[in-house]
């Protein structure tokens, strides 16, 4: 496993959010991704959960970071801030992420070029469905899973605990994130209780694989420029 510390991560497209951090209009109305996301869930998500990372992020910000240092500068090097911007920093990213990553008009399958590197590293789509769900129903408590490259191109899938992002200094396995689930309970008790493993089974109706294929080329820019 590569490490991306030394990628040019403020080529990342999540890096041209400037300060002061305005959360991202979601690309959809809330009762889009029914029946598989529930309004009530997307609502309280996005405008409540999402804003609160959002705001307490920007508040710890200017707290602690120097004023102009860019987002991705701050995740490189999210070890030296405290636990609070490492959270709030985390949450309001990876679901900026999150959000792009689900469409109600999901291909339902991968396209592209990375269809071909998942279907090259994971032998099959259904193949590549079991790991990552595996890795989503694996995670204890709150957290997210991930599909990841690494800095030499290849894809892996991983699990990071609380708000860790891919890209952070302290995750276990760094990488470029090309899709992810949020599996914090916050994201599916209200409509499927403790159900985690329905919410990820349904999840798959609701993923943006031109997204995902737009992170991989994003992915393979960067890492080619480095
Ligand atoms: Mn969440």
């Amino acid at each position: 496993m590569g490490n991306p510390i030394n990628a040019n991560l403020e080529l990342l497209s999540e890096n041209q959010i400037l300060y002061p951090f305005d959360l991202m209009p979601l690309p959809y109305s809330y009762d889009a991704l029914e029946p598989y996301f529930d309004a009530l869930t997307m609502e309280t998500h996005y405008d409540k959960h999402h804003r609160a990372y959002r705001n307490n992020f920007k508040n710890f910000y200017d707290q602690e970071v120097p004023a102009g240092t860019s987002l991705m500068t701050v995740f490189k090097h999210v070890s030296t801030y405290n636990t609070n911007t490492i959270n709030n920093g985390g949450g309001f990213i990876n679901h900026t992420i999150f959000w792009k990553l689900l469409t109600p008009n999901s291909s339902l399958a991968p396209i592209g070029d990375s269809a071909n590197s998942i279907m090259n590293t994971f032998g099959s789509f259904d193949n590549f469905k079991q790991q990552f769900h595996a890795a989503a129903m694996g995670r204890f408590g709150s957290g997210w899973a991930w599909l990841n490259m690494a800095v030499d191109g290849s894809l892996f899938i991983s699990s990071t605990p609380n708000q860790v992002s891919p890209f952070m200094d302290i995750a276990e396995q760094q990488g470029l994130p090309l899709l992810t689930i949020d599996v914090w309970e916050h994201s599916y008790y209200l409509k499927y209780k403790n159900l985690r493993a329905d919410y990820i089974n349904n999840f798959w109706n609701l993923v943006n694989w031109a997204e995902v294929e737009r992170r991989f080329q994003e992915a393979k820019k960067i890492l080619s420029t480095k």
